[in-house]
């Protein structure tokens, strides 16, 4: 008997030995891809021998000291390489251990601007329906996530409201060109902050490109300039979320590059440590920072393990390779790649109805018929059943969306690491196929 409290009870995950590369080896002899690299974290594969020596060498420097006392070597210089050549007037950088506390910082940083700069009314998040921005009770009232949220519900912090994501899939009228379902968007938008009253809004919060609850789904171009514009316009913040996103994931070093807007306030965790340390963070503009100096002085969060030194180490060291070794770069090859080869063997799968991403960040949608789009019925569990009869072939992949509580859409999602080669994608790509065929037959008549 297990003494753990799993996630799932009805599915007891199996014990990893060892891992390296690409590839985990588990205690029954298995071995299995990491084709989604956990929950798209695992940006260098396993075992990099940079990144173990730096960690090697913090433990037997300092292994952790108090931000009240010291502050660890490798965390500054991991700042200066974030933010010391940003293109996006993002200057300072604070470390924390897990994206919903990166998420929890950016909001309680976003709420401190507005009291610093004489705007205590500043008190509400706008988010989007079907996001996740972390399982932290601030952050699940910010996130829009249909399947987590309503259990909580009642002890969610209130001062939140939601909008329509961009989700042409679903959600783009017939006729409807990408301008004009842009517009209906920014218009909707700019309806919720007439709602809520344009000067009580201290933040809007989305992820460039949606990882775990639409399957990457990236914007539409314009829509995120014209969530800038209503940001601006109405003196609210603008947080990206890039904790799944980030760091390369989509082919450039940060997702917004790709959108030409930059955030005030970004939050980078998964592909920040590559899952070698826990690891998150965020990015604020120079303003925002500057308004807590000039004013209080004072940045008033705080976690006993904030700048962890040898996590810090280890994802200096993450960053370095990624730097050193062009692999944004090569991210973009390896996606133009993975995105051919998945088109071509699931493009016109009849249960396979979008297959969309940007660089190694791959989902494709389930659906009972491609032609009505009619999604599983909730009860098949339909990405369960995808990730394990993948999982059987040799290739872990990441069941995400389900359609529950008016939630439509079961998605898997790939995300490989940077290292993948050339053959290792089609083998993926071939796996994948081959899972979702198994899937299909399995059901019940
Ligand atoms: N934000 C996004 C976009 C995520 O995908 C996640 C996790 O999947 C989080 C925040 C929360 O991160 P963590 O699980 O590290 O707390």
């Amino acid at each position: 008997m297990t003494r753990l409290l799993l996630r799932n009870f009805r599915e007891v995950p199996d014990v990893a030995l060892s891992a390296s590369g690409i590839r985990i080896r588990s205690a029954d002899g298995r071995e299995v891809i990491d084709g989604s690299g956990g929950a798209a974290v695992a940006c260098l594969g396993h075992a990099h021998p940079a990144v173990l020596e730096a960690i090697r060498r913090q433990i037997e420097k300092v292994c952790y000291v108090h931000t009240g006392f010291y502050v660890g070597e490798p965390v500054e210089a991991l700042a200066e390489h974030l933010v010391g050549h940003e293109p996006g007037g993002l200057t300072h950088a604070y470390f924390v251990s897990s994206g919903s506390e990166g998420v929890e910082t950016a909001i309680k940083l976003a709420r401190q601007y507005a009291l610093e700069t004489g705007q205590p009314q500043r008190e509400h998040v706008i988010g989007r329906r079907q996001s996740y921005h972390g399982n932290t009770l601030g952050a699940l009232g910010a996130g829009g996530n249909l399947v987590r949220r309503p259990p909580y519900a009642p002890i969610l912090p209130q001062a939140s409201s939601h909008v329509s994501p961009c989700y042409p899939y679903r959600e783009q009228r017939a006729g409807e060109d990408d301008a004009a379902y842009v517009k209906r968007l920014a218009d909707e938008l700019e309806a919720e902050f007439q709602r809520i009253g344009p000067n009580r809004v201290m933040a809007f919060i989305a992820e460039p490109v949606v990882g775990a609850t639409l399957g990457c789904q990236a914007a539409l171009p314009g829509y995120f300039k014209a969530v800038r514009e209503i940001c601006d316009r109405h003196g609210a913040l603008l947080i990206l979320d890039e904790v799944m996103c980030g760091l390369g994931r989509t082919g450039t070093l940060h997702a917004w590059e790709q959108e030409g807007v930059a955030p005030d306030i970004q939050v980078i965790a998964k592909g920040l440590g590559g899952g070698y340390q826990p690891i998150g963070g965020i990015l604020a503009a120079g303003r925002v920072v500057e308004a807590i100096r000039a004013g209080s002085g004072i940045h008033r969060h705080g976690h006993t393990y904030a700048a962890h030194p040898v996590a810090c180490a280890a994802a200096l060291a993450v960053q370095q390779v990624i730097h050193e070794e062009n692999l944004v770069e090569q991210v973009a090859i390896r996606g133009r790649q993975l995105e051919t080869a998945l088109k071509r063997r699931l493009g016109q799968h009849p249960n396979v109805g979008d297959i969309r991403g940007r660089g190694l960040f791959w989902a494709m949608e389930l659906v009972e018929d491609r032609e009505t789009k009619t999604p599983f019925a909730p009860e098949l569990g339909m990405n369960g059943r995808v990730k394990l009869a993948t999982y059987a072939r040799g290739l872990a992949c990441y069941p995400v969306g389900g359609t529950i509580d008016g939630v439509r859409g079961d998605h898997v999602l790939l995300a490989p690491p940077y290292i993948t080669t050339e053959d290792e994608i089609e083998t993926i790509a071939d796996l994948m196929a081959a899972g979702i065929d198994d899937a299909v037959k399995g059901l019940p008549r």
